[in-house]
């Protein structure tokens, strides 16, 4: 009897701890997982990952075209250097298998939109965001025209002097910083075209658009949505060509049968 209520009370106890060690558990877990992701969620507030998209965006089409023109090579001194943006890695990282597949290239796990991978980026790889001071590329989105970009390249918005002129002096900085005059020819005519390209515009009343120069990618959806439409067109000339040729081909069966009968005709 002793034993048997031994056990009894023994089953007693771990039916009546067990569910709260279970759910003390999976309190502590889901602790630990925020505690992990709040580093990430911290880098989400100091600097965007949208914004440092945009501010790349405008790098690679406003920019690069440029520097690579030159065969300049960006110091990583600059903070326009790949190097200094926190989200670069990661953004290399994103497989666009689909219109609706985005794949994570440091674990192969899919997701249905570009916005998801993001999440998942924040909450499972965010070991990998070199967060060091000076790698916040959306940091320099005041410099590079971001809301221009975002707000579908219209600038209808008040000029605000202030915030004009800390963007201009934000903008020369780095023309001073990536391109500096006493580098050779091409650093210097670099210089010249980002002043121009970029730091112009930073002016009130607004006069100028921001670069003025072109960039990489208008010439290039130009080109693209000639070769559609050639590629689309193509095949209905050939119809037009095949259905005149057809109707040609009938005329003259037509044409060839009528003396035909007519020979026929004549040995009867
Ligand atoms: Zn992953």
């Amino acid at each position: 009897m002793g034993r048997n209520t031994q056990i009894f009370t023994s089953i007693f106890l771990l039916l009546l701890f067990s569910p709260q060690e279970i759910l003390i558990q999976g309190f502590e877990d889901s602790a630990s997982r925020t505690l992990k992701q709040e580093p990430g969620r911290a880098h989400e507030v100091h600097c965007s990952r949208e914004r440092s998209r945009t501010a790349w965006g405008v790098i690679e089409e406003y920019l690069m075209p440029f520097v690579e023109q030159e065969q300049y090579e960006i110091s990583s001194k600059c903070r326009l250097h790949p190097d200094n943006d926190m989200f670069r890695d990661q953004e290399q990282h994103k497989i666009h298998v689909d219109i609706n597949e985005w794949r994570c290239g440091y674990c192969k796990k899919s997701f249905r939109a570009e916005k998801f991978l993001d999440q998942h980026f924040d909450n499972r790889h965010n070991n990998l965001l070199n967060v060091s001071h000076g790698k916040c590329l959306a940091d320099l989105c005041g410099a590079l025209h971001c809301d221009f970009m975002m707000n579908s390249k219209s600038s209808r918005s008040k000029c605000n002097p202030a915030a004009v002129a800390k963007n201009r002096h934000l903008c020369e900085s780095l023309a001073n910083r990536c391109f500096p005059i006493n580098q050779g020819s091409s650093a210097s005519r670099l210089h010249e075209l980002f002043l121009r390209q970029f730091c112009d515009a930073h002016k009130c009343p607004r006069k100028s658009q921001p670069f003025p120069k072109g960039g990489r990618k208008q010439p290039s959806v130009f080109y693209l949505a000639i070769s559609i439409l050639t590629l689309m067109l193509l095949p209905i000339f050939y119809l037009i060509v095949y259905l005149y040729q057809r109707e040609m081909r009938g005329g003259t069966q037509e044409l060839k049968r009528i003396p035909q009968v007519g020979r026929k005709a004549k040995p009867s």
